[in-house]
């Protein structure tokens, strides 16, 4: 049989790469813009003719390449990016894989000028189909122009294939906004048929994005921002209430990478879960660093898929640390604290020449204090938040903009107006600040109207952001007691305990012993009694059941979320008024006061005008 192999031509095997690095008129574009990135530009004009489809034209004022460098370029596996395959981890440039430019060049005509600055002259190549038609000296300012004329000339096919060109500028636009994002500080512009259509300066992240999707952005952005050992987040999402009806304004950047992630979604629009209307979906610009080690961003050719080697976690981290911005940042339009005096006597006093009662009022009468003692003279219910940190209350204001509508340096809480006798008679008087209702819900009125609180939902949340931060500070207190407590429990579950016993010892539970079937427990959380353990562990053992998370921070995120469900006061339990002052103080102190750990709601409020509407 005779010998049937041999080696393509260059110029076809260019052809054939070329249908994995551009399918489209876009992927030029992102090819180009991330050369110049990596040339150092801090210039960059796109302009393009019908999609790209005739002409993409981009000029930088980078570094600028050799006579020689500029020949090599459009060779294909040319690349000044990398020289050995460990270079692959730990790459910080956009490109390495030397295929673009050899590619585009295999299916249109490209014209390159090209000047570095050392350079007298600049070069000027022109290559069609791989050939390469002409190379000479040329006059070119510092940097780089490429134009890439008539995509998939010469092969029809592709050619026919690609999209109208409403879709072919909207992916062009895509990768420009993309690329755009993460480099705030690069300016760039884009023109498509003669009109522009972005100039955006060199400038910070958020005006980046205000100027990409408009001045009514600014508003609606959240920052987000976490510091952790696998990962750096910083970024925006948007406030819920402006969630679209499409995934338009979602972007997740990897060391400044586009890229994209299902998974990764997941947690952002977990994080959001019960702040959305159905079928919405929130914008979020989304950057997260991690140590170029621990992800391989090879495995998809056009670089948007990436895989790191600690997913679970990084969902976590990313999820949480969204829920924390929210929290912070979105309870505020909700409430409104501003005392309105109007309300505050229903009936207009002076006009009616009613006689005004005389209230003494103490000023510098602090209430927080004295619900600080109470709490923790041990009155039977223990209001399980040992402080009432008023300072905490600027944390829910943190960082607002001050043209926000609200003006919230006049925050006010209602309790702050009570007198001080109110506290120092132990009997709360009927004219205090709350109240309870069937046991279940604490009412207390604000400016606005009435809050109406869910105290086991409410106790919750507190008891879980307390349990999280002694588990994550190790700074838990313990009761002992005085005789063990003895459990018995089956094979399993002493197993299922075995892999929590760290975290629940961080909660304050001490054990003694935990194996043959036999618990031994010796000191208890302080918030817990001797008589609520055994529930108490049953509920949690039932709560993993199903699985034990392997991350520590799920697991800790589990614990805290279980034992704050069983610990926390419940329907039905008969509350007074410090310690419904307790609860309610306690929430707001909270990071994310509107939601359980399982994210169910903790409140409603009902506004004055609705209120009125009821008396027409
Ligand atoms: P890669 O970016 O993967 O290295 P390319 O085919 O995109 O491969 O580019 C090949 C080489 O050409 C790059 O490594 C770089 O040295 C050079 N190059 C391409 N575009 C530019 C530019 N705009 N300015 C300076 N050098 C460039
Ligand atoms: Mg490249």
């Amino acid at each position: 049989m005779t010998d049937i192999i041999q080696l393509l031509p260059d110029h076809v095997a260019n052809q054939i790469a070329a249908g994995e690095v551009v399918q489209r008129p876009a992927s030029v574009v992102k090819e180009l813009l991330e050369n110049a990135i990596d040339a150092g530009a801090t210039n960059i004009q796109l302009l393009i003719k019908d999609a790209g489809k005739t002409l993409i034209q981009v000029a930088d004022n980078g570094k600028g390449m050799s006579i020689t460098d500029a020949r090599l370029s459009f060779e294909r596996h040319a690349t000044s990016k990398i020289k050995l395959a460990e270079d692959l981890f730990q790459l910080q440039t956009k490109g390495f894989r030397g295929e673009a430019l050899a590619s585009i060049a295999a299916i249109a005509q490209v014209d390159l000028k090209t000047k570095p600055q050392e350079e007298e002259v600049g070069t000027h190549i022109q290559i069609k189909g791989s050939e390469v038609e002409s190379q000479e000296a040329c006059v070119t300012p510092i940097g780089t122009v490429i134009h890439v004329k008539n995509l998939f000339y010469n092969i029809p096919a592709r050619r026919n294939f690609l999209k109208s060109t409403a879709v072919e500028t909207r992916h062009i636009i895509d990768e420009f906004q993309r690329v755009a994002l993460a480099h705030s500080s690069i300016a760039f512009s884009m023109h498509h048929n003669g009109n522009e259509m972005f100039q955006l300066p060199i400038s910070n992240l958020r005006q980046r994005i205000v100027n990409i999707f408009g001045s009514k952005t600014n508003e609606k952005l959240v920052p987000v921002e976490e510091e952790t050992e696998l990962v750096n987040i910083t970024g925006f999402v948007g406030k819920p209430e402006f969630a679209k009806r499409s995934r338009g304004e979602q972007f997740f950047f990897v060391n400044n990478r586009y890229i994209k992630s299902p998974y990764l979604n997941h947690a952002v629009t977990a994080a959001f879960e019960g702040l959305l209307k159905d079928k919405s979906y929130p914008s979020y610009f989304l950057f997260l660093e991690v140590d170029p080690k621990s992800i391989d961003i090879n495995i998809h050719p056009t670089k948007t898929e990436i895989k790191f080697d600690d997913e679970h976690a990084l969902y976590a981290i990313l999820r949480s640390s969204i829920k924390h911005s929210l929290g912070q940042f979105s309870v505020a339009p909700v409430l409104d604290f501003n005392r309105d005096a109007n309300l505050d006597t229903p009936y207009d006093l002076e006009t009616k020449s009613a006689r005004t009662p005389q209230v003494e009022v103490d000023r510098d009468f602090n209430p927080f204090q004295e619900i600080k003692s109470k709490a923790t003279s041990g009155s039977g219910f223990q209001p399980k938040r040992q402080t009432v940190p008023q300072e905490n209350w600027e944390a829910l204001y943190h960082g607002l903009d001050s043209k926000d509508e609200n003006d919230f340096s006049k925050v006010e809480f209602e309790s702050d107006a009570i007198t001080g006798q109110l506290f120092e008679t132990s009997k709360v008087s009927a004219s205090s600040t709350t109240f309870q209702l069937q046991k279940k819900y604490i009412i207390s009125p604000f400016k606005n109207g009435m809050i109406l609180i869910d105290q086991h939902r409410a106790h919750c949340r507190i008891l879980y952001e307390d349990l999280l931060k002694s588990i994550t500070v190790k700074a838990a207190v313990s009761q002992q007691l005085l005789f063990p407590l003895s459990l018995q429990l089956n094979v399993q579950e002493i197993e299922m305990l075995h892999h929590l016993r760290e975290a629940l010892e961080q909660t304050g539970f001490i054990f003694s012993k935990m194996k043959d079937g036999e618990v031994e427990i010796t000191g208890i959380p302080t918030l817990i009694t001797e008589s609520e353990v055994s529930i108490l562990l049953d509920q949690l053992l039932s709560d993993f059941e199903n699985e034990i998370p392997d991350s520590g921070f799920l697991q800790t995120d589990l614990l805290a979320k279980s034992l704050a469900k069983s610990m926390a006061i419940k329907a039905g339990t008969q509350l007074d008024t410090v310690e419904q002052i307790a609860i309610v103080n306690g929430l707001f102190a909270c990071k994310e006061p509107q939601l359980t750990p399982t994210n169910k709601k903790i409140f409603i409020t009902l506004q004055a005008e609705d209120i009125e509407k009821k008396f027409m």
